[in-house]
């Protein structure tokens, strides 16, 4: 049955992102109304790897993320249940001196924006954590970040919006958007309309193709994360794990399984369906073998891939656009918006209703991309 409705804001796409936009808006007791496509979390925000972590971000990130940071804090009381949000410490490991120089450098600078690194050499790790590997030059270590269960947070999101106001659809696609002469209409497949005054393209992956509607024209590129699971294995590996290069990361939750993330699977966007890639499965197995030789008799019982948009800086895109008034992009997130989401969502709430926010978005607004040509590395 088809639908007219009206609101103040529209979001379009329920991943994390846009959940925590509508959670901060209903707060606010702002109408809004989010469409989803298929369910809210069935791509990036649903299965991702569950890293929470501030360490080896963009300088430019970090405000955003220690916004974050203090929500994830205390996200049960905001969303009402556990997320499983863990400060267990991220552990970024350094195969030769130039990675370590490299950590050093980042944990110097990260440090004037009050993030704390501790810096270890080799024995010191091999002292701190005995089931790490031989051959690392060192790590560092951040206490305060951690881990979550990417599975529930979306959902309790969703559901948290909901209960303050905020309608959801979902299995709802948007097929078009115009302007019109109070905002924006939105039309969604099957023939219902919703007319808005603000809108907010939260789409992920398929962020682009949302603000293409409306003839702005940013770019993206589709990667596909690839991951698998372990069986359940005696709880050691307390800290997040990450390399300071590209290379693997890994993590291990308190019932024993343990989770890898490492290289790429393969995407189809218009098909909104992706698939892990053996040959990465076992290159990521092979190098998390290195790093925890305990690992090496684990047996991986699922592999999976997710979809996520990825800008040509690795920074995401969030803020008002450089072109249409009264659209607002939050997306592309590169592969690390599951920690920074909850914040995107009240950053977005309070550009929206008070045409600012406390907390800085210099370097990840849309206009970086209408100033210059964007290639992809
Ligand atoms: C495998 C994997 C591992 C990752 N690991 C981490 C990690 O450890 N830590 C971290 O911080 N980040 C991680 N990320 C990144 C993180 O998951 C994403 O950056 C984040 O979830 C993006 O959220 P989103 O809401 O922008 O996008 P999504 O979750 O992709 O949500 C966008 C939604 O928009 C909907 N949509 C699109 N087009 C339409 C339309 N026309 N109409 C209606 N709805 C539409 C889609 O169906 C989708 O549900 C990982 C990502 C992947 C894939």
């Amino acid at each position: 049955m088809s639908e007219r409705l009206a609101t103040e804001v529209c979001i379009v796409g329920g991943g994390l992102v846009g959940c925590a936009t509508a959670l901060a808006l209903a707060r606010r007791r702002t109408p809004c109304v989010l469409v989803e496509r298929e369910r809210c979390g069935t791509h990036a925000s649903g299965v991702n790897y569950g890293g929470v972590r501030r360490q080896g971000r963009a300088l430019e990130e970090l405000p955003l993320a220690a916004r974050a940071r203090r929500m994830w804090g205390r996200l049960a009381v905001l969303v009402g249940h556990d997320s499983e949000f863990r400060p267990t410490g991220h552990l970024r490991l350094a195969r030769d001196a130039a990675e370590l120089a490299a950590l050093e450098q980042w944990a110097a600078e990260a440090a004037r924006l009050d993030v704390r690194c501790e810096i270890l050499g080799p024995h010191a790790l091999a002292a701190r954590w005995p089931w790490l590997g031989s051959g690392l030059a060192g790590g560092s270590f951040c206490a305060d970040d951690g881990q979550a269960n990417p599975r529930l947070t979306t959902l309790l999101f969703a559901r948290a919006a909901r209960e303050q106001g905020a309608r959801i659809l979902e299995q709802k696609p948007v097929t078009a958007v115009e302007r019109s002469r109070r905002g924006f209409r939105v039309v969604i497949q099957g023939g219902s309309e919703i007319q808005t005054r603000v809108l907010v393209n939260t789409a992920g992956a398929w962020g682009p193709a949302i603000a293409a509607l409306l003839g702005e024209e940013l770019p993206g590129e589709v990667i596909a994360p690839n991951m698998l699971v372990s069986e359940p294995l005696p709880y050691r590996i307390e800290p997040n794990l990450g390399m300071a290069g590209p290379g693997i990361y890994l993590r291990q939750v308190p019932t024993g399984s343990v989770i890898f993330g490492g290289g790429r699977g393969a995407a189809d966007l218009a098909k909104a369906r992706c698939r892990p890639l053996f040959s990465t499965t076992l290159a990521t197995l092979a190098e998390a073998r290195r790093i925890v030789p305990g690992l090496a008799s684990a047996t991986i019982i699922r592999s999976w891939a997710g979809i996520e948009g990825r800008m040509p800086d690795d920074r995401p895109v969030i803020g008002p656009s450089a072109r249409v008034p009264g659209l607002f992009h939050a997306f592309g997130f590169s592969g690390h918006g599951f920690m920074l989401a909850p914040a995107v969502g009240a950053v977005l709430a309070e550009l929206i209703l008070d045409g600012h926010s406390s907390t800085s978005l210099a370097g990840l607004g849309p206009a970086r991309f209408a100033q210059r040509p964007a290639a992809f590395a």
